[in-house]
């Protein structure tokens, strides 16, 4: 048993996916308490209708805010190399087509990857991952993509799942093999296509349990419609349930698609129109914002209150990856949505919990703080949500509980 007492605010929304109006919607307990026991939430509510019998340990919150644990539900996090000198020079006026025609861009992080043993990409990642769960997040989705051939795409979900092992984070992996056409199949996209989706691959994928989602880069410099269906129809019949980077630079149907199959969530957005919104709602499929992406490459922010206001359930995503969005801290994230795509606070917080775990197909047990739930909880050094959003330039965050164990104390 664990107590956790002297709450100075507890932040109740029922788990996602939560929509539109509701997504501004949360209960405040003060001077709140909650029980852990093992690894469920046993009890909650005003510290003083506390049982006064409950043995077990103490937490004193010392007055902080307590949310759920803060899920990341789209990330490139495994990935060798790092691209600070194209930074500078997309500072300077430099576009990305130059800087991918002098053998830049994710070409880099491509032969980085390809030359990176598993267990390098592992050491790569760990400390990232240790710097997610300081910053709150105790789940962490995370795609392939930067191998490119069937070996090195494996390769990276074999990291995934050593690092699973590693730490204390739970981590959702991703089958993105359908990244961006590599260099070796110049206009053969399809050829490439049927090496990514070859039976014997998937089965392996599917069975092994190396990926729960297959990602496809839907966009005129990666794969049109028609190959994006194709990729996502034959990872269905694996049981890998379809996701899309959908909308984000050109407008060429994405977003529809993403209704079409049934996605589970449509990730970027920033060029969605009605029909995309549309074929969304109709599908149930979560809108997957990464404010990170837009702030860190200086260009327009996806719609967000239109998509809040047309009833859809927005989550938030750092998309962290070493080429778009260097960008690791997800309460960062929240303070973009907040000053650059006006959520308010409680939808950001809504954003990265409940909806997020949605997003992952994990509403059930993760993204709200309900009797029965997971113990994935957050105390703040902030006595209220918004104090988290108001201050994104700084670690809030005091102490953080995953499956019922401490796993970050304060100091
Ligand atoms: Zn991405």
């Amino acid at each position: 048993m664990l107590t956790i007492k002297n709450i100075g605010e507890l932040a109740l929304f029922p788990p996602g996916p939560i929509g539109g109006r509701a997504m501004g919607k949360v209960e405040r307990i003060t001077s709140a308490a909650v029980v852990v026991d093992e690894d469920r939430i046993a009890w909650l509510g005003p510290e003083s209708e506390l049982d006064a019998s409950i043995g077990g340990d103490v937490l004193n919150a010392e007055g902080g805010c307590v949310l759920p644990g803060l899920i990341d539900c789209h990330t490139h996090t495994v990935f060798a190399g790092t691209r600070e000198h194209e930074f500078v020079r997309r500072i300077a006026g430099d576009s990305y087509e130059q800087i991918a025609r002098d053998g830049g861009g994710i070409r880099v992080t491509v032969e980085a990857v390809r030359s990176a043993s598993c267990d390098q990409l592992v050491e790569l990642a760990l400390p990232r991952l240790a710097r997610m769960l300081r910053n709150g997040v105790t789940t962490v989705e995370i795609k392939s993509g930067y191998g490119l051939t069937v070996a090195d795409e494996l390769k990276m979900l074999e990291a995934i799942a050593r690092l699973k092992k590693l730490q204390p984070i739970e981590l959702v992996p991703t089958y993105l093999a359908a990244h961006t056409v590599p260099r070796e199949f110049d206009g053969r996209g399809d050829a490439y296509l049927d090496a990514i989706l070859d039976e014997k691959v998937l089965l392996r994928i599917s069975g092994e349990g190396l990926a729960e989602f297959c990602d496809v880069f839907c966009e005129t410099t990666a794969f049109d419609v028609a190959q994006s269906r194709r990729v996502l129809q034959a990872a269905k019949k694996f049981a890998l349930t379809p996701k899309l980077h959908a909308d984000q630079i050109t407008q060429i149907g994405a977003t529809v698609l993403a209704g079409e199959v049934g996605a589970i969530s449509a990730d970027h957005l920033e060029t969605i129109d009605d029909a995309g919104i549309d074929a969304m709602k109709k599908a149930g499929c979560v809108a997957v914002l990464l404010p990170g992406c837009s702030f860190y490459l200086g260009v327009k922010q996806a719609p967000a209150r239109r998509l809040i206001e047309a009833n859809l359930p927005v989550a938030l995503a750092t998309d962290y990856n070493p080429g778009s969005a260097m960008v690791e801290s997800l309460p960062l994230v929240m303070g973009i949505a907040a000053t650059q795509m006006r959520m308010t606070p409680v939808e950001t917080v809504i954003a990265v919990t409940a909806n997020a775990a949605a997003a992952l197909n994990r509403a059930d047990r993760l993204g709200a703080i309900r009797v029965g739930m997971q113990a994935d909880l957050v105390v703040l050094d902030v006595p209220n949500l918004e104090r988290l959003v108001y201050e994104p330039g700084r670690n809030c965050v005091r102490t953080v509980i995953k499956n019922g164990s401490i796993v970050v104390s304060p100091g």
